[in-house]
């Protein structure tokens, strides 16, 4: 009987795992034909400058709705896509639309300190990422300080030499530089300090407790005044209390982000999005205690 049990276990895994693998493949194929089929759309997420109390500049996310799959999360299709290489086509389309964005609002008197896109390793490795993002802000009459460049911690570990030679090209472009989900990798403050960087961001996880866990705090608070020794500027992920906040305002955290201010909206929404925002701060910092989202 116990046999018996470890086969149906068995057979249960391995479909598990075909349908895992399907998945993936399935996910593969269409993302090849997705951005001729226009199923990505930009979202952006406003970031808080915590001095001002004002919304200072943007996180441009990616967003793919296919018609079969459905809604497909970026944490899914991103690392398939740069395992086969479309992350360079995605990542210069996403670069377009932010440009394109942030000249469109601009146009329309919202002046953004800049908008951030995510960048994957694999962008560096073709060597032209930095001429591509400069065409597109030509096309658009845009300073390269328009565009903000996030790489993830963990990537900034990997490759040393290489990430100092792109990183520093990029930022003598006139770049601004933020290190995404810092804290959950294992890369020291020394070695940050190697790199020319603008803005630490601090990983959600350590933001989402923040309010109870005294470790969390610690954490937060070493990240942020070491930061400021390094002469970084720091944002905060996924703030989604008053509470957090609160702490952060405490800490001198430089920036925050997250759903108690808003969830990403799409390019349209945005400027709508931003006055409803800065209009609910202004009312925070005249001491009115609701901050929570309408
Ligand atoms: P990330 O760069 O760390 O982006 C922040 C993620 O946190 C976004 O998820 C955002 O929607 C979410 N978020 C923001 N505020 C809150 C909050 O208060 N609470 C919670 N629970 N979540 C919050 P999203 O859009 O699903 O993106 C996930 C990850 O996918 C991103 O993490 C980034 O690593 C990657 N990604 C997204 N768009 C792109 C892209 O255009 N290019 C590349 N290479 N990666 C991207
Ligand atoms: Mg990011
Ligand atoms: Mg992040
Ligand atoms: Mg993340």
């Amino acid at each position: 009987q116990a046999k018996e049990l470890g086969r149906n276990r068995f057979r249960y895994y391995t479909r598990a795992l075909s349908e895992e693998t399907d998945k993936r493949l399935k996910t593969e194929s269409a993302l090849r034909e997705a951005l001729q089929k226009d199923q990505f759309h930009m979202v952006f997420q406003p970031i808080i400058d915590l001095r001002s109390m004002e919304v200072s500049h943007a996180e441009a996310l990616i967003r793919w709705n296919h018609p079969e799959l459905g809604f497909v999360s970026p944490e899914y299709f991103i690392p398939i896509a740069e395992e086969n290489g479309l992350i360079n086509d995605i990542g210069l389309w996403v670069a377009r639309q932010a440009c394109h964005a942030y000249k469109g609002w601009l146009l329309e008197g919202l002046i953004l300190n800049s908008v951030a896109i995510n960048v994957s390793s694999v962008q560096f490795k073709k060597g032209d990422l930095g001429r591509q993002i400069r065409e597109i802000l030509e096309e658009e009459g845009l300073d390269a300080r328009a565009i903000e460049i996030e790489i993830t911690e963990r990537y900034l570990m990997d490759q040393t030499e290489h990430t100092i030679k792109h990183l520093s090209a990029l930022k003598d472009a006139g770049h601004l530089i933020s290190v995404d989900d810092f804290g959950v990798g294992y890369s020291s403050m020394s070695y940050m300090k190697r790199l020319p960087l603008d803005i630490i961001k601090i990983d959600r996880s350590f933001i989402t407790d923040l309010a109870d866990d005294e470790n969390d705090r610690q954490i937060s608070q070493a990240i942020i005044s070491l930061s400021h020794s390094l002469g970084y500027r720091v944002t905060a992920e996924g703030v989604e209390n008053p509470a957090q906040l609160e702490f952060l305002e405490h800490c001198r955290c430089d920036f925050a982000q997250g759903y108690l201010f808003s969830r990403p909206v799409t390019e349209t929404q945005f400027i709508d999005t931003v006055t409803e925002v800065n209009d609910r701060l202004r009312k925070h910092k005249q001491g009115s205690p609701d901050l929570a989202m309408s």
